[in-house]
């Protein structure tokens, strides 16, 4: 090599080298959620907003709208399966970055994580059997058995009834499947689930009675100081007035959606 062509060389060498260093740079910073994915956890046994199908394939209310979060946002999610009793101490550890699984929004939970803005409008009821003429309201659960999830806000609220006798299970299907065995009198839990099992013909022999016994919100919730909450918020405006989440919530509950609340 002459001494003209290894100053070339050692040039372009250089050149090359910067190039790939601001590459490099440009990589690493400028997208850093794609880089990234967000760690999402999710119970799916809370049918219709998770569902686990036959091919281990995750769909649901909750599933929608995660998604049209992470494509407004410029998330890539990674989606976790966990029993809903150990989503906040998951959280609280930050072993995942969020969890959608109709968590709803209460100041016990805010005390250790946070909330996104509400997403969904839900409510607790009380599930008979559907021969049952009794049970009718607040009054007539006192002193009853009664079936609830662990560590939902369903059993929180069974814990208020005057002498009631409480069985706590871990998914919708086995404290049903108590009612129906006539183990427990009724069943406490969030009125939309199981509204919507009874309608697809999941479930049988169940009613649900007429009047909500709270009114709850969804949040999609967070480790206490996350960095992507408002992230996550912004996307959820977003969908709210684009249409998005109607068009979801038509999707599964085939009617329009209720107003929701800012925060
Ligand atoms: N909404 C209820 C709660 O937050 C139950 C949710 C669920 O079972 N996934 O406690």
């Amino acid at each position: 090599m002459t001494k003209g062509n290894l100053i070339n060389f050692k040039w372009r060498q250089l050149i090359l080298s910067l190039g790939c260093l601001l590459l490099f740079i440009a990589c690493n910073n400028s997208y850093p959620n794609d880089v990234q994915p967000l760690k999402v956890a999710t119970d799916p046994t809370f049918i219709p907003f998770e569902i686990q199908t036959a091919s281990s394939h995750l769909e649901g209310f909750d599933i929608d709208l995660m998604n049209a979060i992470a494509k407004v946002a410029g998330f890539t999610i990674q989606f976790e399966s966990l029993p809903f009793d150990g989503m906040i101490s998951t959280l609280q550890a930050k072993r995942v970055d969020a969890a959608i699984s109709g968590i709803t929004i209460t100041a016990e939970r805010l005390k250790t994580i946070a909330f996104s803005r509400p997403y969904f409008k839900a409510g607790l009821a009380i599930a008979v059997r559907e021969d049952n003429q009794n049970i009718k309201d607040f009054n007539s659960l006192k002193g009853k058995k009664i079936a609830v999830q662990i560590g939902s806000t369903g059993a929180d609220f069974a814990k208020t009834i005057p002498n009631a006798k409480i069985s706590t299970f871990n998914s919708g299907s086995e404290f049903f499947q108590d009612l129906l065995n006539g183990n427990v009198d009724a069943v406490v839990s969030d009125a939309f689930a199981t509204l919507y099992a009874i309608k697809n013909g999941k479930l049988k022999g169940i009613r649900v009675v007429a009047d909500l016994l709270t009114q709850e919100y969804y949040g999609i919730a967070t480790p206490k100081d996350s960095p992507h909450l408002d992230a996550i918020n912004k996307a959820i405006a977003t969908l709210l007035s684009n249409g998005t989440y109607k068009q979801i919530y038509q999707k599964w509950f085939n009617t329009e959606p209720p107003q929701l609340p800012d925060s």
